[in-house]
């Protein structure tokens, strides 16, 4: 498996959200269950348990 150039992973992110990944927020209060990690604006968790409409 051939890791992501670093530039790669921002055109991805940027493609799939529209912005580079360190320009989304954030809520910090807001922590998924399953990852534990942040829910960002758009309400997706890391794992992609919580997310969607
Ligand atoms: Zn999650």
């Amino acid at each position: 498996m051939v890791a992501l150039e670093e530039k790669d992973v921002v055109d991805y992110h940027v493609r799939l959200f529209g912005k580079r990944a360190e320009q989304v927020i954030y809520y910090e209060d807001q922590v998924c269950p399953i990852c534990n990690t942040r829910i960002d604006e758009r309400g997706w968790c890391g794992c992609g348990t919580i997310g969607g409409d």
